[in-house]
């Protein structure tokens, strides 16, 4: 290795850690970013948002081309699945994207140092294969996070799966068991839904999605369960018997009673995921951790003077524009300025068809605060543009504040929500009210208007319902 001394070093090279490291090095410090994976970009770009995505995208035209274009008029025959062809665009959009990576790391002079690295003193990482590097100014732990497992059911990445198998299942499952109907829960559940598979989803509370608005949740599963997934709440699985062709889940309802079994050809368990530090040296160098997470402070540091934690290794939602947010506040915190990540205001995107989209205070957080608020809602039946592509499924919700109309939360499930969704983060970061929204002209016809007359509704005067 030609350099051993850095001002930051990196551990990780997830959305947290690789923004972190190119932000850090557009500011002038001279930076290394250690990655054990052969590639960068983490869960995300590797196993996680993007490649998701790619089979989401793929999947949704398949299942378009196969039933769904009859309505516009348009006859196809002899639709069929390649899935080997899918599963190599997916591969090509990961490989593109990580390779897009490590292009930026060359662009902005960022040193990937390949291999496991280990915090050996507070300004001190040993790198397997690699050597001993210091970092005078900063060590950053982004080593982002792992599947939870569930006892007694063990992933074999073949018959039960996690995210990371359920991205890369050799043939389409006639039965696929879903425990956790969270969101990847219901992203693959989708994918493999709409490839021919049977779904149904295990999940343990008594409904899906079960941190975003009620409302949202109970019209997601609808629409779900109107597709075709089956769903059993207040249920947990006890455990499994896996044989060579498929599983055996025992499941109970969640209070107790009748234990049940159910057969599958393959289980994907999403459950959540939890904080990945093994091997890092945390303990030996006094980084203190809070239920597996780095505990910091105020401004990412750790209990360690010099070392830092960002992205999914510390509190908040685990997404990765979260972990990317908090490399550039760090990153620039550093150099002294005084960036800042509103926490309050990350957005949560779920990329189902139709998608969910929300950002703020859901009614319950509301209620459950005392906070008086007032509610808007427009459907997306009565859009004209949800009309014209037939995807009038969900709705949009505003929740602004009784006394001042500021914007509290913004709640949609329908076509393109993960889009419409920044326009009202946009417009909370700048305190705007519902009326603020309901007088800022949007194009015509657009699915945005949605957005509009929601906070028209909000006030009681809605136009077009
Ligand atoms: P990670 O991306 O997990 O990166 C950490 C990196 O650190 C890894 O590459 C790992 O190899 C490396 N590492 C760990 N320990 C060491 C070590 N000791 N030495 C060297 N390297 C080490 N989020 C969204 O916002 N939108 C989505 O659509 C979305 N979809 C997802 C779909 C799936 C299937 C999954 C699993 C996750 C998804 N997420 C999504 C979550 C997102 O992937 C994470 O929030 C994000 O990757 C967190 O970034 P991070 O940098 O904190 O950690
Ligand atoms: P999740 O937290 O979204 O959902 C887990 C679900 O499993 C919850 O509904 C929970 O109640 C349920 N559950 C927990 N224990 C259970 C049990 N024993 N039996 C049955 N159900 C159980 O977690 P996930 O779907 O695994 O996703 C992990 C992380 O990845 C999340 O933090 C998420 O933010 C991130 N992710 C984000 C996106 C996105 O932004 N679109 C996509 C995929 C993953």
């Amino acid at each position: 290795m030609a350099e051993s001394t850095f001002d930051v070093v990196v551990v990780g090279g997830g959305p947290g850690g690789y923004v972190c490291a190119i932000r850090a090095a557009q500011l002038g410090f001279k930076v290394a970013c250690v990655e054990k994976r052969g590639t960068l970009g983490g869960t995300c770009l590797n196993v996680g948002c993007i490649p998701s995505k790619a089979l989401l995208a793929a999947s949704e035209k398949f299942e378009e081309a196969a039933h769904g274009l009859a309505k516009f008029g348009i006859k196809v025959g002899g639709v069929e699945l390649d899935l080997p062809g899918m599963l190599s665009h997916k591969d090509k959009v990961v490989k593109d994207n990580v390779g897009g990576i490590e292009f930026l790391f060359k662009k902005n002079k960022v040193t990937w140092l390949k291999g496991a690295g280990k915090i050996t003193a507070a300004n001190t990482v040993e790198v397997e294969g690699v050597g001993t590097v210091t970092a005078s100014k900063a060590i950053v732990i982004a080593t982002g996070s792992e599947v939870t497992p569930l006892p007694g059911i063990a992933i074999d990445e073949k018959r039960v799966v996690s995210s990371t198998g359920a991205l890369d299942l050799a043939e389409v499952p006639k039965h696929l068991v879903v425990i956790g109907g969270g969101v990847i829960g219901l992203e693959l559940g989708s994918v493999w839904g709409r490839l021919g598979a049977k779904v149904t989803v295990v999940e343990f509370l008594d409904r899906v999605l079960p941190t975003m608005d009620g409302e949202l949740s109970k019209q997601a599963q609808r629409i779900f369960a109107k597709q075709g997934m089956d769903f059993k709440l207040s249920t947990k699985v006890t455990g499994a018997t896996v044989t060579e062709t498929g599983v055996t889940l025992m499941v109970e309802p969640a209070a107790g009673g009748a234990a049940q079994t159910i057969e599958a050809d393959t289980v994907l368990v999403a459950i959540g995921r939890r904080p990945y530090t093994e091997g890092l040296g945390l303990e030996a160098v006094g980084v203190e951790l809070d239920r597996g997470r780095v505990k910091i402070d105020g401004h990412f540091q750790s209990s360690v003077p010099g070392i830092y934690a960002i992205g999914d290794v510390v509190v908040g939602p685990m997404l990765a524009h979260k972990a990317e947010e908090e490399g550039v506040a760090l990153a620039e915190q550093l150099a002294g300025q005084k960036s800042h990540v509103n926490h309050d205001l990350v957005p949560g995107v779920v990329y189902t068809w139709p998608e969910v989209a929300a950002v703020g205070k859901t009614e319950e957080q509301l209620k459950a605060a005392g906070v008086a608020y007032k509610a808007g809602k427009f459907p997306f039946t009565a859009n004209g543009r949800a009309r014209a592509s037939a995807t009038t499924d969900g709705f949009v919700k505003i929740l602004s504040d009784a006394a001042t109309d500021q914007v509290l939360g913004v709640h949609m499930i329908g076509p393109n929500v993960s889009e419409m969704i920044g326009e009202l983060v946009l417009a909370m970061e700048f305190s705007a009210s519902a009326e603020d929204i309901a007088r800022t002209c949007h194009a015509h016809p657009t699915l945005s208007e949605a957005v509009k007359e929601a906070a028209l509704a909000v006030d009681g005067r809605p136009l077009h319902i």
